[in-house]
């Protein structure tokens, strides 16, 4: 019941009414009995300043950051717990506390368990090529060379952006193979252990392929990023050629769960992560 002791925690984005978000979390306060409510706040970019300004004086305690303010809420941090974070250049969580905002990335975290869990892929001296070079393709690089990826090659639609992503990457990982490609001829038919979808191409019906489908055959397994819809083409090319492949919705829980034990770190991440899990399912079912 909402009473004068209730705990703010919320998302900021813009657009944000489609946020699973609100549901992930609220079902996780419910069934844990906390005294909170977790709720959507649309926030055009011009008003991020006055936004972030009343997020200590209403008294918020926790608020999960979403498209397009990842990046530009690292200028409003009064500290970003993790270097690596900081360097990712995004956070898309904050725990206030004790009068400070702090920043975090929890979506590097949430792609390392999933790829792991999901795909049993274990980074350590592994190629992957990585498709993309915005802000989620930055945690998954993060998350990817740190765990041990020996090659990374970034293919950005744009590719002036994926080359200085790759010189990006490089300055962080110098001890790695990161290249950039252009194309997929530029891979000279090179086998790789992991191809990862960091684009938004093919969350809408009629988006093309984000990459040349024929490179699936040089790939050993997929992870493509986007969560709806759960199947996008380059995964239903994937299934096609017989490629283990997955989508995006196991990192949302995780990140969720990862951001909820930021806010209540004695919460049992196995509740958490069954409790998200379910209220996800019951979303999907009702779509
Ligand atoms: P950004 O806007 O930061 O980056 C978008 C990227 O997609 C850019 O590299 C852009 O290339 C590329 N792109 C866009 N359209 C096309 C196209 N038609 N063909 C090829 N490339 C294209 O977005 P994010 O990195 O934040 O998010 C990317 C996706 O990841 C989204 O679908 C998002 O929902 C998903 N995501 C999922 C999460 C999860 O928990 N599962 C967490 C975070 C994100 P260019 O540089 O040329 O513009």
């Amino acid at each position: 019941m909402i009473n004068g002791r209730t705990k703010v925690y919320g998302i900021i984005g813009h657009p944000v009414a489609h946020s699973l978000s609100p549901l992930l979390h609220n079902r996780a306060f419910e069934a844990r009995k906390e005294n909170a409510v977790y709720l959507a706040f649309d926030v055009d970019p011009k008003e991020l300043p006055a936004a972030v300004d009343s997020i200590k004086a209403l008294g918020i305690r926790g608020l999960n950051i979403t498209l397009p303010h990842k990046e530009q809420i690292m200028f409003y941090l009064d500290t970003a717990a993790q270097t690596v974070d900081k360097a990712i250049g995004a956070v898309n969580t904050l725990v206030i506390d004790k009068g400070l905002i702090m920043g975090f990335n929890t979506d590097q975290h949430g792609f390392l368990e999933d790829v792991r869990e999901a795909l049993r892929f274990e980074p350590k001296n592994k190629s992957v090529l990585l498709l993309g070079a915005g802000g989620s393709a930055r945690a998954v690089a993060f998350g990817l060379l740190g765990a041990g990826v020996s090659e990374m090659t970034v293919l950005n639609r744009t590719i002036d952006r994926g080359e200085g992503f790759r010189d990006y990457l490089k300055s962080f990982f110098p001890e790695c193979s990161i290249t950039s490609v252009s194309t997929i001829a530029d891979l000279h038919g090179r086998e790789l252990d992991l191809l990862v979808n960091c684009t938004s191409c093919g969350m809408k019906k009629e988006d093309p392929y984000p990459v040349n489908p024929e490179v699936l055959d040089q790939c050993a397994a997929v992870y493509d990023l986007i969560y709806a819809p759960t199947e996008t083409r380059l995964l239903q090319e994937a299934a096609r050629r017989g490629k283990p492949a997955v989508n995006g919705l196991g990192m949302l829980i995780r990140q969720a769960v990862m951001a909820h034990r930021l806010w209540f770190p004695e919460a049992p991440k196995a509740d958490l992560m069954a409790l998200m899990a379910a209220a996800m399912k019951d979303a999907l079912v009702k779509k």
